[in-house]
C-alpha cells in the first residue's frame, strides 16, 4: 500500500468525481476499467454528456442569424462555450476562435497567416518533439513558399534546449512553433522564456497547447504567446471542438481560412467583404451541439481548480517515479523535474506492444506506439514506446495498479 497521504484526502474526493464519469464503472476483459490513455483523449463526465442530448431534444437549431426563439437560444449557448474559453486561457472573446481540434488551429494559423507572412527564404523553427500536427501544416506551408522548417533539440530530460535554441534564431526565424506539453513525454516546456527569447528575435510564437489544457493553468497573456491551439476532447470535453486564441491585430490582419457562410459581411459578384474575427474564421454550420456541451467541460476544470489537479498529479508523479527507478529495465523516457503524469517507457526484451496488450488484458489501457511524434522516436532510435498518461479522475489505487502490473510483466517476459 502507499505510505504517503492519498489524493482523496489531498486535494478532492475522486469517488465523487469518478461517479460522474459513467464509463469508469464498466469492465474491461473482466476487471475494472483503468483508463491511462488520457493524452490520446479523456472521458466525459455525465454533465457533458447530457447537454449534448438537452440541446438535440429541447433547441436545436442553427445558429446566428436567426430571429426564431430557437436559434437564439442555441446562438446563447454555443457563444457561452466561447466566453467560458476565453476565461479558461484569459483571453479577450474576440481572440478565440472556435475550431474542430488542435490540428485544425495550427492549420489554419498556417494556410492564412502563415501564407501571408511568410517567404522564400524563412525559417520555421518547431520543437523536435512536436506531434504531427505541428510539424506537417509547416512543412505543407514551406514546400509552398520555399521556406524551411527546422527542428529545435530537445536537452537529455526531454524538455526544448533553450541555448541551442538560443543559437538558431536570427532575422531568417519568422514563426517558432512549440508545445507547451510534449504528448510524448508529458514535459513541460519552460514556455515563458522561450516566448521571451523568440519575440526578442522579433519572431511569432505558436503554442501547441493540447496536453496543457487539462493539466495546467494556461495565462495567454502571462506566456504573451501570439497564437495558441487547443482541443476539447483531451480536457473532457466533446470531440470535434477545439479553440483558437491569436492575438486580435494578428487576427484582424490575416486573410480568412476557408470561405462560406457565416465569415461574411456583403456577398456580390463583384466583391465580397469578410466578417471581423473571430467569425471571419469560422464558415460554414459549426458542430454546435458538441460546442456548446464543452461549456461544461470548462465548468468541470474550473470546479476542480488547477491547485488541486497540480497536487493530486505530482503525488502521482512522485510515486511512479520512486515505482519506476524499482523496476529492472525499465527506461523511462521524459524525465525532467517539471512534468505531467504522463509516463512513456520501454521494457528490455518486450515489444511496446506487447506491453500494452498485456496491461489490456489486465483492464488497463496505455497508448503504445510513436504517438504522432515520428521524428523524435527516430532521434531517440526507438519505434516507440509504451505510455500511461493519467488524468484528474484517475486514482492512487490505478496508479499502483499499474506499476504493479509493469512489474509483473518486466519479471515474466522482460530480459533483464
Ligand atoms: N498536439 C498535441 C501535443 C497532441 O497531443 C495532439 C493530440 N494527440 C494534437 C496536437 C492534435 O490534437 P487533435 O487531434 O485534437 O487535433
Amino acid at each position: 500500500m502507499i505510505e504517503t497521504g492519498s489524493i482523496e484526502k489531498i486535494a478532492y474526493d475522486i469517488t465523487e468525481l469518478r461517479s460522474r464519469f459513467p464509463i469508469l464503472g464498466r469492465e474491461v476483459n473482466g476487471y475494472p476499467l483503468v483508463y491511462l490513455d488520457n493524452a490520446a483523449t479523456t472521458q466525459k463526465p455525465s454533465s457533458v454528456i447530457d447537454s449534448l442530448s438537452a440541446y438535440y431534444k429541447g433547441y436545436n437549431s442553427n445558429i446566428h442569424r436567426g430571429v426564431h426563439t430557437l436559434a437564439n437560444e442555441a446562438t446563447e449557448a454555443f457563444e457561452k462555450t466561447r466566453k467560458s474559453a476565453s476565461e479558461f486561457i484569459n483571453a479577450g472573446e474576440k481572440e478565440v476562435v472556435i475550431t474542430k481540434g488542435t490540428t485544425e488551429g495550427i492549420n489554419l494559423i498556417a494556410r492564412t497567416w502563415g501564407e501571408a507572412n511568410i517567404k522564400e527564404g524563412d525559417r520555421i523553427l518547431v520543437g523536435a518533439a512536436e506531434h504531427h500536427s505541428n510539424i506537417v501544416p509547416w512543412q505543407i506551408l514551406a514546400e509552398k513558399v520555399g521556406a524551411a522548417v527546422e527542428p529545435i533539440p530537445l536537452s537529455q530530460e526531454g524538455i526544448l534546449d533553450r541555448e541551442a535554441f538560443k543559437s538558431m534564431l536570427d532575422e531568417s526565424v519568422r514563426l517558432v512553433a512549440i508545445n507547451f506539453i510534449s504528448n510524448s513525454l508529458g514535459t513541460i516546456n519552460p514556455i515563458n522564456d522561450l516566448i521571451s527569447d523568440a519575440h526578442h528575435n522579433g519572431s511569432i510564437v505558436l503554442v501547441d497547447a493540447a496536453q496543457a489544457a487539462p493539466h495546467i493553468e494556461i495565462d495567454v497573456k502571462a506566456i504573451d504567446c501570439d497564437f495558441l491551439a487547443f482541443s476539447g476532447h483531451k480536457m473532457f470535453g466533446p470531440t470535434g471542438v477545439g479553440f483558437l486564441y491569436g492575438k486580435y491585430d494578428l487576427l484582424d490582419q490575416m486573410p480568412p481560412f476557408i470561405g462560406g457562410g457565416e465569415m461574411i459581411d456583403q456577398v456580390s459578384f463583384n466583391g465580397t467583404s469578410f466578417l471581423t474575427p473571430p467569425l471571419k474564421f469560422e464558415a460554414g454550420t459549426p458542430n454546435i451541439a458538441d460546442v456548446i456541451a464543452m461549456d461544461q467541460a470548462f465548468g468541470f476544470v474550473s470546479d476542480i481548480g488547477f491547485d488541486a489537479i497540480n497536487k493530486a498529479e505530482k503525488e502521482i508523479v512522485d510515486y511512479s517515479r520512486s515505482r519506476m527507478s524499482k523496476i529492472q529495465g525499465l527506461k523511462e523516457y521524459g524525465t525532467a523535474e517539471e512534468k505531467i503524469a504522463v509516463f512513456s517507457f520501454n521494457l528490455e526484451g518486450i515489444h511496446p506492444f506487447d506491453v500494452g496488450q498485456l496491461l489490456d488484458a489486465k483492464g488497463i489501457a496505455v497508448r503504445t506506439g510513436h504517438h504522432c511524434t515520428m521524428p523524435m522516436m527516430s532521434d531517440l532510435g526507438i519505434e516507440g514506446t509504451v505510455r500511461a498518461s493519467f488524468a484528474v479522475y484517475n486514482s492512487m489505487e490505478e496508479t499502483e495498479k499499474l506499476w504493479d502490473n509493469v512489474e509483473r510483466i518486466q519479471k515474466k517476459y522482460g530480459s533483464s
